[in-house]
């Protein structure tokens, strides 16, 4: 395998499918370009991304709440953002095949597809309108928000009133956007409807350089603590030219994708862009008083702003691993427990009527405290392969000697090994292993 290719992408993308994580939207149509479903293992994957990030960003700190705003907003809102103005991709058309590109991707000036010519490049704008209410008409357009950020200095006042927050402090938000990308692909990575996870951070200005690189290394370990190689990241500073219309300084903690690395989240320093633009376009007042100085001044803005997608590629992509057995390959997905979408699977040795109550009493044991799935069909080792392809970290099984013993076997996924332990034990067992630093069965 190459530096850039450890796992490639069509192997991830036929995984997904054959086990559930992703499917294309609206397949049984011919599918719908660029838009994706998530199936039982995928939407368990997702959710457990989004709840590790809302727990470190929100649960575990005083200094940050949380919102859930609205898509649809004023539209005076992303003219007050630069949305409507700037929010958008030079497009350039090929004159003989109609396909059209972004003109900042092309190495060359003849179409890539075709060879032929192109249009001189036009600006896109990337947001998708539609219409309030029953009149198509100019008047009633507003916009599926392209970023979820907006929604959170919107309500700076209604958070800071209802708080009593004092600076520096946080609000975080997750949920879907829409950018009407020119070219998407790469699976997840790049999709017209997406899901975001960002906190906008507000401080004193002057503290914000500190903030800035103290938010890049908490969120470059949130990664690394939840599983993903050191080695597979990298921060790249953003250059003056290449900076967004808001930002003071950005970095992009990037990721080695099989294309490469790419953008998996941005940390913006927005300086205090945001609040001034809504203050001159609402005119209502967005300032901070600070109670011990008595002056009043506009906070500045830190960003993490994350994708929930390019986070599921990229943890699937590092978990993703083939091992030689014996006599076959073993594909094995080494999720962090807190993010394996099922994490204990209870498997009868086989459907024997005495041995099925048992296992079924052993799952109802320990379904109320961990997602689980019972599996009786085929043979043993298939089951364990099929737990092995989807992350799970333990599998625990039920034989003749437990109907004697009253004792099961718990098998670990990374390192194979099996210890027998009473029932009795189990839930208490796997609440130390699956909630604790070390998982390891036997470590
Ligand atoms: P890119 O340069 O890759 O288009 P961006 O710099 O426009 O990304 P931001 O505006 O910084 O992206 O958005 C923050 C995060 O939202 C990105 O790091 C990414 O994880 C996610 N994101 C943005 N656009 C998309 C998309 N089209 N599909 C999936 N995720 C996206």
């Amino acid at each position: 395998m190459t530096e850039t290719a450890r796992v490639d992408m069509e192997t991830i993308v036929s995984l997904s499918k054959r086990r559930g994580f992703v499917f294309q939207s609206s397949d049984i149509y011919g599918g719908l370009s660029s838009c994706w479903d998530y199936g039982p293992l995928g939407v368990e994957l997702k959710r457990n991304i989004r709840e590790a990030w809302w727990k470190a960003m929100v649960h575990e700190r005083d200094d940050i709440v949380g919102l859930d705003s609205s898509i649809l907003m004023h539209p005076q809102v992303w003219v007050a953002s630069g949305h409507v103005g700037e929010f958008a991709d030079p497009l350039v058309d090929c004159k003989v095949c109609r396909q059209r590109f972004r003109a900042d991707d092309l190495a060359g000036d003849r179409c890539p597809s075709c060879a032929g010519e192109l249009t001189e490049p036009r600006m896109f704008n990337l947001m998708f309108k539609t219409f309030m209410g029953p009149v198509e008409e100019e008047a009633a357009v507003v916009y599926l928000r392209p970023e979820t950020a907006q929604g959170i200095f919107v309500n700076f006042q209604n958070v800071l009133n209802t708080t009593r927050k004092k600076l520096p402090f946080g609000i975080a938000q997750t949920g879907k956007s829409f950018r009407n990308e020119i070219t998407t692909g790469n699976f997840v990575f790049r999709s017209r409807e997406f899901e975001q996870m960002e906190m906008e951070f507000f401080v004193k200005p002057g503290s914000d350089e500190e903030w800035f690189e103290y938010w890049v290394r908490q969120r470059f370990e949130w990664y690394v603590n939840l599983g993903i190689k050191r080695e597979h990241l990298r921060l790249r500073p953003h250059a003056q030219d290449e900076l967004a219309h808001y930002a003071k300084g950005c970095y992009d903690i990037e990721y080695l994708f099989p294309m490469g690395w790419c953008e998996l989240e941005g940390i913006a320093n927005r300086g205090d862009f945001d609040l001034v633009q809504h203050v001159k376009h609402s005119g209502k007042e967005l300032s901070y008083f600070d109670d011990e100085t008595q002056q009043r001044f506009m906070p500045y803005i830190i960003e993490p702003s994350a994708g929930v997608d390019r986070s599921f590629l990229a943890f699937l992509l590092d978990a993703y691993e083939e091992e030689a057995l014996e006599k076959e390959k073993r594909v094995v997905l080494r999720f962090h427990p807190a993010l394996a979408p099922v994490k204990v699977a209870v498997l009868p040795l086989s459907r024997n009527e005495k041995l099925v109550p048992v296992a079924k009493k052993v799952h109802s044991l320990i379904r109320g405290g961990f997602v689980t799935q019972y599996d009786d069909s085929q043979s043993i080792g298939r089951r364990y392969r099929r737990q092995d392809e989807a992350g799970t970290p333990f599998c625990v099984t039920i034989d003749f000697q437990t109907l004697d013993d009253h004792e099961v076997t718990i098998r670990d996924r990374d390192s194979l090994k099996q210890v027998r332990l009473p029932i009795g034990m189990l839930p208490a067992f796997l609440e130390a292993k699956l909630g604790g630093e070390s998982f390891e069965i036997l470590p």
